[in-house]
């Protein structure tokens, strides 16, 4: 792959720091390296926003929404089409520099940006859709109805392992809805971000629009910085439930709105009445697909007592056949972590598990060679554990898989739902009532709940988030829309008398 034509082709040259406001680039902050886990090679380096020009960005920002606020919603809409638009012509780099910027495979690059094109096409349709209901006044000529108004400055930050994706779930809703965004992206993967903001910036000066609309800064102290400023109404946060614990705070020190997309910690139960082969592909690829670093990645499998060593033997044969290398080669199924922090941390999360006694039935290590050379390749491993373990009840971004062992669906649902987070759960399973009993009330306690299809990834139409430490954010699908606006309730008196609310009698 010809990395710096891919860069050439996405408009990232030596004069785009880092940060934006529209065509307009600068940043005299700090240096954050890009480098590729693929290959450990230095990519090109991306200067931060400083404190100055944080305030610059958003004085812009400011200025941009008392515009964007007026065009009419379909006419929003109409912007992100064409940002969808733009997207379908660079899919292929803009996939090609995820994939080596993060690690994921070059499918998982382009399925991300596919992503992006579905979420605007989402936003388009939406943009004529902003219902508010209309209510019957208890008043006798009088009119009650809703009407949902912008929100203002969305502050997006954004975690390294969807590099693009959750930028625009967020900016494609929020754009529609009459907000203007501010983009602070993971340190990680600084270029993908500037190459998403050139091709937003295109379609804004395309039609004339103020470049304020979007914005993209850099570095971690100005996440900070979004986090205690009151002229930013909605941050909208994905990342670690450590991170989001801090952010969350903050932003409600100061009353202001949070969308909260945090850890997980998922898990798939295979019933004996599962269909096992079936099974093995969702869980296979759910705890080793984009090495383990999916919020949604599969990491522990709660397995009937009667199908358990089958299973077990199925999932090590399956391992073994795993080829673990360079994601741009369509032959590998796993590619590197992101960094050799995330090894380390992996290394140490094995280490724990067995003081606390897991059973390593696939043992995890360090890829060394040639192919290997960046650091950041590890093998996937498997450990029979049990549920309360400390590191089975944490979310370790690597890939590790949990083995665990029950007798019936009520303590297979309690086990699953015996953990702090609450993002995405799944059971595989051809009986009815199993089905159904894990979809009620008394069922997984996730956002989201699948029956036949595992843990990990999810379509952008139904809303996307989690319970518990996840953060009960919703982005996306369904009416996630809502979180981005602010509802208003509207009263007409049409008559000619003024009765108060409630039967009240005030006569003077
Ligand atoms: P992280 O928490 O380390 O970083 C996330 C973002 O927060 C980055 O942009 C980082 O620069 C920024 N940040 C760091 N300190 C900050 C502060 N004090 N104030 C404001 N921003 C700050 O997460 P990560 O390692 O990039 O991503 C992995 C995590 O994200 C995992 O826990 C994963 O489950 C989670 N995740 C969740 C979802 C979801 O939808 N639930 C999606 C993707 C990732």
């Amino acid at each position: 792959m010809d990395i710096n034509n891919i860069l050439t082709q996405l408009g990232i040259t030596e004069n785009n720091p880092g940060t934006s406001t529209g065509t307009a680039w600068f940043g005299s902050g700090s240096t954050i390296c890009s480098s590729s886990p693929v290959d450990g090679k230095h990519i090109a380096s991306v200067q931060t926003t400083s404190t100055e020009e944080y305030e610059k960005v958003l004085q812009t920002a400011e200025q941009a929404f008392q515009f964007w606020r007026n065009v009419p919603a379909p006419k929003r809409g109409e912007v992100v089409r064409q940002l969808g638009e733009a997207l379908r012509e660079k899919k292929e780099c803009l996939g090609a520099l995820v994939s080596y910027e993060m690690g994921k495979s070059l499918q998982e690059g382009l399925g991300e940006v596919q992503e992006m094109i579905d979420i605007c096409d989402f936003a388009v349709g939406l943009s004529r859709q902003l219902y508010g209901l209309t209510m019957h006044s208890e008043r006798p000529g009088h009119r009650m109805y809703e009407q949902w108004h912008p929100l203002g400055i969305v502050g997006i930050i954004s975690a390294f392992n969807f590099p693009v994706a959750v930028w625009s779930w967020n900016a494609a809703l929020a754009l529609i809805c009459g907000n203007v965004c501010l983009w602070k992206p993971s340190s990680k993967t600084p270029l993908c971000a500037v190459a998403c903001q050139h091709i937003i910036a295109e379609v804004l000066k395309a039609n004339n629009l103020p470049e304020g609309i979007s914005s993209l800064i850099s570095g971690n102290p100005v996440g900070n910085l979004i986090n205690n400023d009151k002229r930013i109404p909605l941050v909208s946060f994905t990342g670690s439930t450590r991170i989001g614990r801090e952010v969350s705070s903050v932003v409600a020190r100061r009353f202001g709105k949070t969308i909260l997309e945090l850890g997980g910690n998922n898990a798939i139960i295979i019933s004996k009445e599962a269909d096992l082969d079936m099974s093995i592909i969702g869980a296979v690829f759910g705890a080793v697909g984009t090495a383990g670093q999916r919020c949604t990645s599969t990491r522990r499998l709660i397995i009937h007592e009667d199908v358990y060593d089958n299973f077990k033997d199925k999932l090590v044969k399956a391992y073994a056949q795993l080829r673990i290398g360079n994601p741009l080669d369509q032959r590998n199924h796993v590619g590197p972590l992101i960094d050799t922090m995330a090894v380390d941390m992996y290394l140490s999360a094995i280490e724990k598990g067995k003081t606390e006694g897991a059973r390593f039935i696939v043992d995890g290590s360090v890829l060394n060679g040639s192919e290997h050379a960046s650091g950041c390749y590890v093998k996937p491993c498997i450990a029979e554990v049990e549920n309360h373990f400390e590191i089975v009840q944490e979310e370790t971004f690597a890939p590790i898989l949990y083995l665990i062992k029950y007798k019936t669906l009520d303590e297979a649902v309690q086990l699953q739902n015996a953990v702090p987070q609450g993002l995405s759960s799944a059971i595989m399973t051809l009986n009815m009532r199993e089905a159904e009993q894990f979809l009620s009330a008394n069922g997984s306690d996730c956002g989201i709940a699948n029956v036949n299809i595992g843990t990990s990834g999810a379509e952008i139409g139904g809303a996307f988030g989690g319970e518990k430490e996840t953060g009960g954010g919703r982005e996306s699908g369904s009416d996630a829309w809502k979180a981005y606006m602010r509802r208003q309730t509207n009263t007409i008196n049409y008559g000619t008398t003024l009765p108060l609310a409630q039967g009240i009698k005030f006569d003077f």
